[in-house]
Formats: structure tokens, C-alpha cells, sequence
């Protein structure tokens, strides 16, 4: 019997907004930020979560963190591993916290770093990688794990049950297939908003070199200056002679890259709003970018107005572009009314908005049933080290399908973490397979002597400056 005992949660900012890392329409000056909280128990054992910001108010998520973390302490941790849904139910039942929910805002994404800092410590204690510590789970083990309530009418525990048993047989198959290939992967680091487009073009010609073949692109500040910059990227993207030495363009009408609005190399575009625009207004303004063929717009509009994306879905859907959303759908709610409503063409997950792997897993099981890809978002800081872990479990016990579905990939700030996600030569995420790594997620300890708000020692040397 070990016991919880304890935690800490630190405050930790990185100065990303000197650099125009991040910057997209609606958020123009982001300091990425991790709520990062440290589980502790009787034994040597710990686990690591975080929760995701972009600066101010993330020592308003840290004090929830505690309030969470408060309700495990002097728990059996066998006692919370042997039932993950219960034990996500009993962490959100809080009668006084709830009220500043429930389950949206800044108490759900501290629960969001305190669960996944439990999943992390039960993987651990179990000696495998988050992801491989699920998909060796039964299904009835899988869909104990999952936070159920209020989603039974999109989908219930049998339904859920019988879908991931369908899936059993080739879950053996796919983990090898994975392990070799790689899980896919897109790149956003090349459109952001604050990059001039010389850097747009340097970017997106070391994205190709580097075997990626999605991209993404930040837009709604000024329609003819995403028409420029899109045209840019296209005329890369399209162009067979900035393939790596040996890469054949892909086909556009293969089975992976039907509807995605793939162009003559079989390079996919997407669009980001981040939010700006109305739904008119959205419905206009990305008609008028239909010539760069984008796959789907991501956030055209409030991230709780689903009714509103449906109507930017239907009105699109003509012109074959797609809606995708999710970074910001708040609970697992959100997306089964965005399922239901038919709403949206791709479910993009956040490993931390969501209140952490629990809550993740009720969604992969809704998207499943809808037969919607998962498209996780990441970036950020610490997105990426978690997303992988998620899209290899809908891939290899869930969904199934990896080939239609892309991962977000950002290549910032994975120096801070002690098991830092990876791509290889083709454009794709590594497998994690550290026994000791968890949910990836344990930052070194001089990341955050340096960058822990505000006394780290970068924050006290610009201090007066
Ligand atoms: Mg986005």
C-alpha cells in the first residue's frame, strides 16, 4: 500500500513573446506557461502533469492545482489505479469547487494537470510509457478508465465495449507497425502570424526537407495577406523539386489523403483562426481563401458556439473545406454536441484543457463512434511530449486508423523535458519507450530553477530591465 502524501506545483514561464513564437489572430503576446504539479507518495515513486497557458494567470491555475491535488492526499494509490473513472469522478465531486465550474475553466484544467500527474504515476509504478500502460489494458479496463458520465446518450459503456473488442485483434499488429513507422505528424511552426515571409518560406522549405507533408497555417488578421502567404507556402508545398533527394510526391487521391484538398505532391494545407470571427464573417472570409485549398479551418469561431460551427461546416462543405475544432472545447460535452450537430470534420483533442487522460479517453470513444480522425492538439509547451502518448492509443486500441489522422507537431521548448518527444526522417513522431517515462511530461530541474515565476533566474535577471 503506497499513499499519496503530497504535492508542489510550480509556476513556470518561458519568454516565448520575445520572439513571435505562438502568435496567431487572437493571441498576439503569448509567454507559453506550465502549471506543473508534482504528485509525491510514501514510496520513491512520483508523478509529473501539468496544465498549459500563455502566461498571466498561470498562478491562478497553480492555486486550483492545489485545491485539486488536496483531495488525493492520504489516498491508497492501488485503491485510485484500480478504477481511473472513479477516481476521476470522485476528483471533480469537490461540492465547493464545483461551483466555480463545473468542468470548464481554470478548475478543470488544474484537474487536468492533477489527473494526468496520476495517470503519469501509475504508469510509472507500472514500468511502461502511458500510451503502452492503456492499450495493454482490457477493454472493460479501458472503459472503467474513462470518464462516462453525461455522454451516454452519444455513447454508451457496451457500445464502447463492443468497438474496442472489434479492435482487440489487430492491436498486437498495429503497435509493431507504429513502433517502425512512426506515428504521422503536421507541422505549425512555419505560419505563424508574427513571422515575416521570408521566415515562412525558410520554415516551410526545412518542413518539407524534414519529410512533413501537412502544414499549417495561423490566418484571420487580413484575408489578402493570408491569400499572399498561403500562395507562398503552396507554391513550396506543390513544388516536387523541395522534396528530400529520394521522396516521391504522394498520391492526392490515395485513401490517407482523400478530401483533404491535397495538392499535385500530395502536400496538405490547413487554416487557424484561433477564434476571431463571427460565423458570417468566418463563412466569407475563408471562402475567399478557397484557392489555397485548405484542408479544414481550425477555431473559425467561438469554441462553445456549436450550432455556429455546424453553420460554418455547412456553408463550406461546397467549396470542400472542412471545420476542425477542439484546443478549447472545454469538456468532454462540448465535443459530443459538436458530434452530434455534425459540426465538425476533425476532433481536435487537448491533452489538458480536458481534465487529463480520464476525460480524453470518453472522447476518443465518442469520436470512434461518430467515425471522426483525432487530430490532437499540441504545440505550446509540453503538448507535444502528451498528444503522442494520446493519438497512439486511439490508434492502436481505439480508433484504429492512423493514416487520415496527423499530430500537431511545434518544434519549441522540448529541451526543458527529460524524455523530449521526437521525429524521425519521415516526418514523424517517435514511439516513447522509456519504461521509466510515464506521460513524458517531468521537466528537468534547472527548466524550472531558471524559469519559475517570478523568482527563476531568468525572470530575477531581467528584473528592472
Ligand atoms: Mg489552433
Amino acid at each position: 500500500m503506497v499513499k499519496i502524501t503530497g504535492y508542489e506545483t510550480h509556476d513556470v514561464r518561458f519568454p516565448t513573446s520575445l520572439t513571435g513564437d505562438g502568435t496567431d489572430a487572437m493571441n498576439t503576446d503569448c509567454d507559453y506557461s506550465s502549471a506543473y504539479v508534482v504528485l509525491k507518495t510514501e514510496s520513491d515513486l512520483v508523478g509529473y502533469g501539468m496544465t498549459f497557458t500563455i502566461g498571466r494567470g498561470n498562478d491562478i491555475v497553480c492555486s486550483a492545482i492545489k485545491e485539486v491535488a488536496n483531495r488525493l492526499v492520504g489516498k491508497d494509490t492501488e485503491v485510485l489505479f484500480a478504477d481511473m473513472g472513479k477516481t476521476w469522478d470522485f476528483m471533480m465531486a469537490d461540492p465547493q469547487l464545483r461551483w466555480i465550474g463545473p468542468e470548464k475553466g481554470v478548475i478543470h484544467i488544474a484537474s487536468g494537470a492533477v489527473n494526468n500527474a496520476l495517470w503519469d504515476l501509475y504508469a510509472r509504478s507500472r514500468k511502461k510509457p502511458l500510451w503502452k500502460l492503456v492499450v495493454d489494458f482490457t477493454p472493460e479496463e479501458l472503459v472503467r478508465s474513462a470518464a462516462f458520465r453525461y455522454i451516454s446518450d452519444a455513447v454508451t459503456k457496451e457500445e464502447a465495449l463492443a468497438m474496442l473488442k472489434e479492435k482487440e485483434a489487430g492491436k498486437k499488429e498495429r503497435e509493431e507497425k507504429v513502433r517502425e513507422l512512426g506515428y504521422p505528424a503536421y507541422v505549425t511552426s512555419a505560419g505563424w502570424l508574427g513571422y515575416t515571409d521570408e521566415k515562412v518560406a525558410r520554415l516551410t522549405k526545412e518542413a518539407v526537407q524534414a519529410g512533413f507533408n501537412h502544414f499549417k497555417m495561423k490566418v484571420g488578421a487580413d484575408q489578402a495577406d493570408d491569400l499572399r502567404r498561403g500562395k507562398l507556402i503552396r507554391s513550396i508545398i506543390d513544388d516536387p523539386q523541395y522534396l528530400p533527394p529520394g521522396l516521391k510526391p504522394r498520391d492526392p487521391d490515395s485513401e490517407e489523403l482523400k478530401g483533404k484538398n491535397a495538392g499535385p505532391t500530395g502536400a496538405v494545407l490547413m487554416i487557424d483562426a484561433n477564434q476571431v470571427w463571427d460565423v458570417q464573417q468566418a463563412i466569407d472570409y475563408v471562402k475567399g481563401l478557397e484557392e489555397i485549398k485548405p484542408w479544414f479551418i481550425e477555431e473559425p469561431t467561438a469554441p462553445d458556439d456549436i450550432l455556429g460551427h455546424a453553420a460554418v461546416r455547412k456553408a463550406l462543405k461546397p467549396h470542400g473545406i472542412g471545420v476542425a475544432t477542439g484546443e478549447h472545447a472545454h469538456n468532454r460535452m462540448t465535443f459530443k454536441q459538436l458530434l452530434q450537430a455534425e459540426a465538425i470534420d476533425v476532433v481536435q483533442i487537448d491533452s489538458c484543457r480536458l481534465a487529463g487522460v480520464s476525460e480524453v479517453l470518453s472522447v476518443l470513444l465518442m469520436a470512434a463512434k461518430f467515425g471522426v480522425p483525432v487530430c490532437p492538439h499540441a504545440g505550446g509547451v509540453g503538448l507535444c511530449e502528451y498528444v503522442i502518448h494520446l493519438s497512439l492509443i486511439d490508434y492502436i486500441a481505439v480508433s484504429g486508423t492512423m493514416e487520415r489522422n496527423v499530430l500537431e507537431f511545434v518544434d519549441h521548448l522540448h529541451e526543458h523535458f527529460v524524455t523530449p518527444c521526437s521525429i524521425n526522417s519521415r516526418g514523424r513522431y517517435n514511439v516513447p519507450t522509456n519504461p521509466n517515462e510515464g506521460y513524458s511530461i517531468e521537466m528537468h530541474k534547472s527548466s524550472i530553477a531558471e524559469y519559475e515565476w517570478p523568482d527563476g533566474t531568468y525572470w530575477q535577471s531581467k528584473k528592472g530591465v
